[in-house]
């Protein structure tokens, strides 16, 4: 353990200088197929799987599936799918949403949702994660003041194994500018002013002017589900 702490900082520089293809090409050398991407199925998603895909052996991309994402982003998975030549591993809460609601109460988000993200994210990723000795995400700096410290490559603590953010320098207009180059699959929310999905009772369009994340969590001062470290 103290040596992968201390070859990760090793890397760290080395990291932040790569590109992401750089990075995922150097990672999948290093860990195989015991690293994989978790994906949300947003634009920065499909842009972080497709390089993987001209990059990395073995990919490996699963999904945090809380049975309450849009039936756009379901489609999206089944396209990438498609497109790829992958299964997507959907990663599932132990509780279904029937036994949540007996267990807890009708409609938990809309009381206490750190609660709810607990049961159908944070514990689910934890379970994932525990099979792996690397996850790739794609948050970037500029969605949120916690992730704008994020690096792309750093020791996860709070859950235990290495994590690489390789599109963290990216801009929204790069994102957009690779998908509309690269012809990619995208969630068909985002063409009806939601620029951040997440679960249905979770996540609302936004209006001109607010910002992208707004329509999170809308009512509550979270704006993180509590997957991603240094929140
Ligand atoms: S985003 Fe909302 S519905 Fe989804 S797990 Fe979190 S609180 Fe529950």
């Amino acid at each position: 353990m103290i040596e992968l702490l201390q070859e990760i900082e090793l890397q760290q520089d080395q990291a932040e200088r790569s590109t992401a293809q750089e990075l995922l090409r150097w990672a999948s050398n290093r860990f195989g197929s015991r690293m994989a991407i978790a994906s949300s199925f947003g634009g920065d998603a499909v842009v972080l799987i497709d390089i993987a895909a001209r990059t990395v052996k073995n990919l490996r991309v699963f999904t945090l599936d809380t049975d309450f994402l849009f039936p756009e982003t379901y489609e999206l998975i089944e396209r990438v799918q498609d497109k790829y030549g992958i299964q997507v591993e959907r990663t599932r809460p132990t509780l279904s949403a029937a036994q949540q609601a007996a267990r807890f109460g009708e409609a938990l988000w809309s009381r206490e949702p750190n609660l709810c993200c607990q049961i159908r994210k944070v514990d689910p990723l934890k379970a994932k994660v525990a099979e792996l000795d690397a996850w790739v995400s794609g948050i970037r700096r500029d969605q949120t003041p916690s992730r704008a410290r994020a690096k792309k490559l750093e020791w996860d603590a709070h859950f235990g194994l290495v994590k690489l953010n390789p599109l963290v320098d990216w801009t929204t207009e790069q994102i957009w500018d690779y998908v509309r180059a690269n012809d990619l699959p995208y969630n068909a929310l985002h063409d009806r002013n939601y620029p951040s999905v997440g679960c249905t009772h979770c996540t609302r369009p936004v209006q001109i002017g607010e910002d992208p994340r707004a329509g999170r969590w809308v009512g509550f001062q979270k704006t993180e589900c509590g997957l991603h470290a240094k929140e």
